[in-house]
């Protein structure tokens, strides 16, 4: 079945505004909603504009759907998550129509099996560690993924090489069963799934050895991840058809890798800048001198002016991470005065002598 694209089914353009495309659902929806149309393909029509409409009235789900199309909402969303968080209840109160909410008119008109992501393969998530550093140059890895994938014996069919799956007596072949409703002002057709193939239209009376009829096969697999510099902790990367294998020919889930950057030994991170504490002994802030200060990169000298305070931060510009529009953070440095523990004799006459009252 070809689907047309949300725009068109809405009839905007696709730069349109938010209140543009609310509008034209509005309208449609007073159009084809089936308590008022009583045309049979009514139903399909407004799910159709309410599909439209729920993605792109949703700046993620239409940045995704913008970029690739209707692929990238099946692969990403369920349909009930496609529906979630869209508030139809205001519009519908709008117009006319008694609904609380868009819950009651899925559960109405679309509820009830058939699920078109129902069989796609499930998506998968890996949690990879990585220093500092790695997070600041960006690091290649390999993981090792265990997963499943489509049965290279079969390909998939789960039927023995040589032999072929066989229609499903029950559906005929559909992969799905039309139940007819009677309802007092209107006739619903429900398509559900078929519980004896699962959906395939085949049944296997050879299954194959390898996978046991399944067409699916555990494996670990090995996956080279590229991590970009200046990522955070929480950041995930998308790795589209690289998740388990669907049922019997269906979508490929997509792996998730979440990073985690570890803590460093001396260098805490703020956002794209980094922060370095220096102890600096009480002469050293009086009087001024250069230190050494190690970054991610090198170790540099940096002057410390005669007279600082403790706490005084200095900063190396772009000497911090990475950022995602280019460019890089800064390193902060806080000069923290240290105190000597144990003083000599000698020490301990001038410091008494620093600390009289002058001009005593
Ligand atoms: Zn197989």
């Amino acid at each position: 079945m070809s689907r047309r694209d949300y725009y068109d089914v809405l009839s905007v353009p696709r730069d349109a505004s938010k209140d543009v495309i609310k509008s034209a659902y509005r309208k449609l929806a007073l159009q084809y909603h089936p308590d008022r149309n009583k045309s049979p393909d009514a139903e399909g029509k407004f799910k159709e504009i309410s599909e439209a409409y729920a993605v792109l009235s949703d700046d993620q789900k239409r940045a995704q759907y913008n970029q690739f199309g209707h692929a990238g909402i099946d692969s990403r969303y369920s349909q009930d998550d496609i529906f979630r968080g869209v508030d139809f209840g205001e519009i519908f109160r709008d117009i006319g129509f008694g609904f609380g909410g868009f819950d009651s008119i899925f559960d109405r008109f679309f509820g009830g099996g058939g699920r078109r992501s129902a069989s796609r393969g499930a998506d998968l998530r890996y949690d990879a560690s990585i220093s500092l550093r790695e997070a600041y140059s960006g690091v290649r890895r390999e993981i090792e993924v265990p997963r499943a994938e489509v049965c290279p014996t079969c390909r998939g069919t789960g039927a023995r090489p040589g032999t072929k799956p066989k229609r499903c007596p029950k559906c005929n072949g559909a992969g799905q069963i039309q139940h007819v409703q009677e309802a007092a002002f209107a006739r619903f057709v429900r398509v559900e799934t078929c519980n004896t193939c699962r959906g395939s239209g085949t049944i296997v009376d050879n299954p194959c050895e390898e996978c046991k009829g399944a067409g699916r096969v555990q494996r670990t697999r090995r996956i080279s991840i590229r991590v970009p510099p200046g990522v955070e902790s929480g950041n995930h990367l998308r790795l589209a058809g690289e998740g388990e294998a669907g049922e019997l020919g269906e979508p490929t889930g997509d792996l998730y890798v979440v990073v985690h950057v570890k803590p460093h030994e001396f260098l805490q991170r703020d956002g794209d800048d980094l922060i370095y504490r220096a102890e600096v002994g009480f002469a050293d802030l009086a009087l001024g001198r250069e230190i050494e200060v190690p970054t991610l990169e090198s170790t540099l000298r940096v002057k410390v002016p005669a007279g600082t305070q403790s706490g005084t931060v200095l900063r190396l510009k772009g000497k911090g991470m990475p950022r995602a529009r280019g460019g890089k953070g800064d390193q902060l440095v806080e000069l923290l005065i240290r105190i000597p523990a144990k003083l000599t004799n000698r020490q301990k006459e001038l410091l008494k002598e620093f600390s009289a009252p002058e001009g005593s």
